[in-house]
C-alpha cells in the first residue's frame, strides 16, 4: 500500500497543544468548543486528523464524516483493507480545505487513527482501526455516518480469499507468464463479483503487495473464516505437459477441493486434474478452518500458461470460484 504521492499542501492547524483531548475509557475524544481540529503532516503527505466532537450530529457508535452539499453517496467509495486495518474513504467534489472546516467526529473506540490526504478533488480519509471490522455506512443528510462491526455480526459466512505470491515473490514464472499476474487477475475480478448478502468476502493482501503466510492466516483467524480459499497456478518441475486445473487440501477436505477443482475446470475449459494432497502446503497446514488451494491450472505447460494470462479465462476462473463458494456454503446447509 503506497500512500505516498498523495500531496497535502494545506498547512497546519495546531491546536494539540492547547489542551482539547479527552481520553475516556477506550475511546479518544479530540476536540474543542469552537470548530478547529489538528492536522500534522506526516512524511507519506498524509495528515493525522484529530477530530471535533459535536455532539449535536453525533450518533452512539458511529463515525461522523460532513458532507458538502454538492457530494452524492455515488461520489464515496469505501475500501476495506483487512491486511493493515485501515479502511478508505474516498469523496469526489471536495475542496481541499473542507475538512479543515468540517471536522469528523464521533465515537472512536474501534479506531486507532484517522488521515486524510487530498489529490485531485478526491480526498481520501484513511481510518487504522484497532482490529479487522466491517464498515457499514449510512448515508444521511449531507454526512457520512460509518460504524466498524465485526465480520460475523453481520454476515451469515465469512471467507478469506488469499491470493497467492505477491511483492517479491512472484512464484512461477515460466514463457515471459508469471504466476503472480495470473493470480492477481483472477483476484481483482473477484473482487467485483457481487456475492449473495450473507457471504462477506475478506482478501489476504492488495494487488501486487506481498504478505508472510502467517499474516495471512491471522487474518483468516481474526475474522473466523468459515472457509479459506488460496489460489495459485500449479507447475511441474520434471515435464512441461503436465497439465489440467484442480485444488489441493487437507484429506478430511477433499470435497471441498472437488466442488473448487471441477468449478474452474468446467468454466475454463481446462482438464480436470483432481484433488492432490496438501498437507504439506503452508498455507493449508496450519489453517483451522476448511481451506482449499485452487491450482488453476499449469504454468509450465505453455498451452495453459498462455490460456491462464488471458482475460477470458481470469474471468470465467473468478465466477467459477466465487459460484464454488456459494455452493459451500448451500451444501453446508442442505446436510
Ligand atoms: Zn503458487
Amino acid at each position: 500500500m503506497k500512500l505516498v504521492g498523495f500531496s497535502c499542501v494545506f498547512s497546519a492547524v495546531m491546536l494539540a497543544a492547547m489542551g482539547f483531548f479527552l481520553v475516556k475509557g477506550n475511546s479518544i475524544v479530540l476536540g474543542s468548543p469552537r470548530h478547529a481540529g489538528v492536522f500534522n503532516v506526516g512524511q507519506d503527505g498524509y495528515s493525522e486528523a484529530a477530530s471535533l466532537m459535536n455532539r449535536e450530529f453525533d450518533r452512539q457508535g458511529y463515525v461522523t464524516i460532513p458532507l458538502p452539499e454538492n457530494v452524492g453517496e455515488s461520489d464515496i467509495t469505501i475500501q476495506n483493507n483487512p491486511y493493515d486495518k485501515t479502511v478508505w474513504i474516498s469523496i469526489n467534489n471536495v475542496s481541499e480545505d473542507y475538512y479543515h472546516k468540517n471536522l469528523f467526529s464521533g465515537d472512536l473506540d474501534n479506531i486507532e487513527s484517522i488521515r486524510y490526504g487530498y489529490e485531485d478533488g478526491l480526498v481520501r480519509i484513511v481510518l487504522s482501526a484497532a482490529d479487522i471490522f466491517e464498515p457499514v455506512k449510512e448515508f444521511e443528510d449531507h454526512r457520512l455516518y460509518l460504524k466498524l462491526v465485526a465480520p460475523h455480526d453481520i454476515y451469515e459466512h465469512v471467507v478469506v480469499i488469499d491470493p497467492g505470491h505477491g511483492g517479491e515473490n512472484q512464484g512461477s514464472a515460466v514463457y515471459g507468464i508469471k504466476e503472480n499476474d495470473i493470480v492477481d487477475g483472477v483476484t481483482e475480478r473477484l473482487k467485483n463479483i457481487e456475492m449473495p448478502s450473507g457471504i462477506g468476502i475478506y482478501y489476504t493482501r492488495a494487488a501486487g503487495e506481498g504478505a508472510e503466510n502467517e499474516d495471512r492466516l491471522h487474518i483468516a483467524e481474526t475474522v473466523s473464516a468459515d472457509l479459506l480459499v488460496s489460489i495459485h497456478t500449479n507447475a511441474d518441475s520434471m515435464s512441461r505437459t503436465t497439465t489440467g486445473c484442480g485444488a489441493a487440501t487437507l484429506s478430511a477436505d477433499s470435497a471441498i477441493g472437488d466442488l473448487f477443482g471441477r468449478s474452474v475446470s468446467e468454466a475454463t475449459g481446462l482438464e480436470y486434474a483432481g484433488v492432490q494432497d496438501g498437507s504439506n502446503m503452508t498455507i493449508l497446514k496450519d489453517a483451522n478452518m476448511p481451506s482449499v488451494l485452487v491450482e488453476l491450472g499449469y504454468i509450465t505447460n505453455k498451452k495453459e500458461a498462455v490460456k491462464m494470462a488471458t482475460e477470458e479465462f481470469q474471468s470465467s476462473a473468478a465466477d467459477a470460484i466465487a459460484k464454488s463458494i456459494t455452493e459451500y456454503f448451500e451444501n453446508e446447509q442442505t446436510n
